[in-house]
């Protein structure tokens, strides 16, 4: 409910109680509502009419899930809750008809007036008190912290007109349940990746403006997945066979930050909404878990002592784009002031078998040879084991383009071809050094030439391959333990080793 709208239509609602009786939305099966608690409305002097609907209706039920949901202020709220009742009812959910038997109470509250405040803080502490696991929607919502202030244990809060985002949270604290004789969709979801690797997409958007990139005006600014629901996820990914979880977003070192890092829940535990405690969680299943799209932040360092334990792959994909501090700065690159090399030597001190993939730009508009040499000596000193490197293309939109004059086609790619050659001796002498390791890898295929699989420094697509000649019986999402025989500029070839 818009506040200023509601203040147009309605200049002073007093508290006045009027009998009432709704008719409920019908819901699949639903039996007629039984309205268990009072409807109110309020009346100002231009005989205009507040409502405070606060009912839970009663429905048949198919599923264990069960949600109460109490409904307070104007129509407008009303039809939130509606939609909100209407779509976890397809979803499979039923609807409770008292505190005790709801596994998650809605509250939908109105903020309108200090009366209807002070209600709707009533009426979460009453759900509170009587079933424990509340979300908290509606135009009070907007003021997270004068709810928190009474009643921190809350699970959620999310302002009016959040349908979505109350549906996620519904997910996150009560994963719908799956019917495997009706529902058409498996609870891990349809996934176009091979059964054995997923992605884990934990936030949309962002919150840079790198000038040479539209992602933030095409996806708009960053929103961070709810804690509870991603983990949710993933555990429904590991439970159908999923072996590695590789997790991404635009800007995966953020997340958490547009909500503050607020608290989510999982299994019943508090959890913070922020990476490291993701990777901890995440950590806990006991596969893979490999990060990309982390920038150089401070926060950052915190995450390599679980890489260091083996709770979480020991690689990140760190895309730097540059090295010089006039380009990275016209990029408005995340991180830009820090010294990356510093950073990568004290990522090492911690973490020496950390795994560095990264991407570069060439021929970013007014850069000049002097700086690309720059990048050069970068590239030579961090000994990165993997690089992906782009001649500069001017995306329609971008601000880069009408920085500086471009940098003509032939030496953009010259110097891409440059880097790359630098790059590629860096790379074999890493795998060279490898030769004669014991290291895991997990199988990807087998051919008829045996089996091809990735090691923790190789992500699917992107970086090199594990190839075991004359081993036939693995199976894709099998783990191996091999010895490395030979290595080349992207590859390692490998035999399995003996079982202990
Ligand atoms: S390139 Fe920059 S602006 Fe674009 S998504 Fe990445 S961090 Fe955000």
């Amino acid at each position: 409910m818009g506040q200023g709208r509601l203040a147009e239509n309605v200049r002073r609602a007093p508290s006045a109680q009027v009998a009432g009786v709704r008719q409920a939305p019908v819901l699949g099966r639903c039996e007629p509502v039984i309205p268990l608690l009072s409807l109110r409305a309020g009346q100002d002097g231009e005989g205009l009419t507040r409502y405070t609907a606060r009912s839970i209706f009663r429905v048949s039920i198919m599923t264990e899930q069960r949600i109460g949901l109490v409904s307070l202020g104007c129509p407008k709220a009303l039809v939130d809750s509606e939609q909100i009742l209407s779509r976890l009812r397809a979803e499979g959910y039923a609807i409770s008809p008292t505190y005790q038997e709801a596994d998650l109470v809605i509250v939908n509250t109105c903020g309108f007036i200090d009366g209807a405040v002070e209600e709707s803080l009533e009426a979460i502490g009453e759900a509170l008190a009587e079933n424990g696991k509340v979300i908290v929607t509606g135009c009070l919502g907007a003021k997270e912290d004068q709810i928190r202030e009474i009643h921190p244990t809350a699970l959620e809060i999310t302002g009016p007109h959040a349908a979505d985002e109350v549906l996620q949270h519904v997910h996150a604290h009560l994963p719908p349940a799956h019917d495997p004789f009706v529902s058409l969709v498996p609870p891990q979801g349809i996934r176009l990746t091979p059964p054995h690797y997923a992605y884990l997409k934990i936030s949309e958007g962002c919150n840079h403006q790198c000038s040479f990139c539209i992602i933030p005006s095409l996806r708009g600014p960053l929103v961070s997945r709810p804690l509870g629901e991603v983990l949710q996820e993933a555990e429904n990914l590991a439970a159908a066979g999923v072996r590695e979880l590789l997790v991404i977003s635009q800007d995966t070192g953020a997340y958490g930050q547009d909500i503050k890092y607020r608290t989510g829940f999982h299994g019943g535990r508090p959890v913070k909404t922020r990476l490291k405690a993701l990777c901890m969680a995440l950590g806990a299943l006991g596969i893979w878990v490999r990060l990309h799209y982390v920038y150089p932040y401070l926060s950052i360092d915190d995450i390599l002592p679980l890489m260091a334990d083996g709770l979480i792959l020991p690689y990140l994909d760190v895309p730097f784009q540059h090295a010089s501090p006039r380009i990275l700065k016209a990029m408005k690159r995340p991180a830009s002031a820090e010294n990356n090399l510093e950073r990568i030597r004290a990522w090492r001190a911690v973490c020496p078998d950390l795994t560095l993939r990264s991407t570069f730009i060439t021929g970013f508009p007014g850069a000049t040879e002097a700086e690309f040499e720059e990048l050069l000596e970068f590239i030579e000193e961090a000994q990165l084991d993997r690089v992906g490197c782009f001649a500069y293309s001017p995306v329609d939109g971008s601000a880069a383009n009408a920085l500086a004059a471009a940098v003509p086609d032939g030496i953009r790619e010259e110097r891409r071809r440059r880097l790359m050659d630098v790059q590629e001796d860096i790379s074999a002498e890493l795998l060279a050094a490898k030769i004669g390791r014991e290291i895991t890898v997990l199988v990807d295929e087998v051919d008829e030439e045996g089996t091809i699989a990735r090691s923790s420094a190789d992500a699917p697509e992107i970086d090199g391959l594990v190839f075991i000649n004359d081993c036939f019986d693995a199976e894709p999402g099998d783990f191996l333990q091999v010895r490395v025989l030979d290595a080349d500029e992207h590859d390692l070839y490998a035999e399995v080793l003996p079982e202990p």
